[in-house]
């Protein structure tokens, strides 16, 4: 491997505790990709077969990366983040050769997760992609999702789209994405959550995080970085004539909530 190939192999230092919410995806996570590596002979002991990646869809900037990362941080592992579009490549047979490049570096680095994002990519109809190329890249995913003699071990595989239902059933085989788990917009207790990991280290006087989280319906955990940017611009500002740091208080987190629209609407 060479040490550009490299430069996407990262240790996360984030962990579970530093996501708010996302409780049984955490779960799901841990039953079926962490375990697995820290007690393999359990899992033989009942005839339960190890393998096989979680595919994750959702709402935009709803932790989906983030979980990914932490994945990898809760056991010390590599990571590599693979956006498909950046890998489909207009020159035929280099999507290819891009994918199978990336399971070989995290093949040669275990353990390690690869996190894919954008799945839907595969499914579109691009214009520099024709029809038969298009379906090369996916058969190449596949058998790479497979691996050869165990070549896989220790190849973690997270992946996510925001519409599981345009893809291509081959990838819920068994082995292969074989869990689909939704990622839902951030409910009332995992928001409490987030704005306190975020608040977390800052100068703050704020002790309870139920009213501001109460006040930010319909808000994704990227919305609530953005109100607390806010907040902070503001506090920052206040900040400079004495050169001593003011704390945030609920006012102005609530007051930042108006000025940020929230994104989760929709779903
Ligand atoms: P996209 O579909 O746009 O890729 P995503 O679901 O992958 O979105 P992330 O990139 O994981 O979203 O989230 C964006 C940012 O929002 C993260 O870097 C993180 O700081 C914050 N965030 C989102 N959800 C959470 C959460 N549950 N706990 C803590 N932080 C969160």
């Amino acid at each position: 491997v060479d040490d550009d190939a490299l430069q996407f192999l990262k240790k996360p230092t984030i962990k579970f505790k530093d996501i708010g919410g996302m409780d049984k995806v955490k779960d799901e996570i841990a039953l079926k990709i962490i375990k697995p590596l820290q007690h393999p002979e359990l899992y033989k002991a009942y005839g339960k077969k190890i393998g096989g990646g979680i595919l994750l869809y959702g709402p935009p900037g709803c932790g989906k990366t983030h979980i990914a990362r932490a994945t990898a941080g809760e056991i010390n592992a590599n990571f590599i983040n693979v956006s498909i579009n950046d890998i489909l490549d207009m020159w035929i047979g280099n999507s290819e050769k891009n994918l199978h490049e990336i399971f070989e570096i995290a093949r040669r680095n275990t353990p390690c997760v690869i996190f894919f994002d954008e799945i839907d990519a595969l499914g579109a109809n691009r214009s520099d992609v024709n029809k038969s190329s298009g379906r090369t890249i996916i058969n190449q995913f596949l058998s790479e999702l497979d691996g050869l003699n165990n070549d896989n071990d220790g190849v973690l595989i997270l992946g996510a789209t925001n519409t599981p239902w345009h893809l291509d059933p081959a990838f819920r085989r068994p082995g292969r994405f074989d869990r689909i788990i939704f990622v839902s917009p951030p409910d009332l207790e995992a928001r409490k959550a987030i704005f306190a990991i975020k608040l977390n280290g800052k100068p703050t006087e704020i002790v309870d995080t139920s009213e501001i989280a109460k006040k930010s319906d319909q808000f994704s955990g990227a919305d609530i970085n953005a109100v607390i940017d806010v907040a902070i611009e503001q506090k920052l500002t206040e900040s400079f004539k004495d050169g001593i740091p003011k704390p945030l208080k609920s006012r102005d987190i609530v007051k930042a909530i108006k000025k940020v629209k929230p994104s989760t609407k929709e779903w």
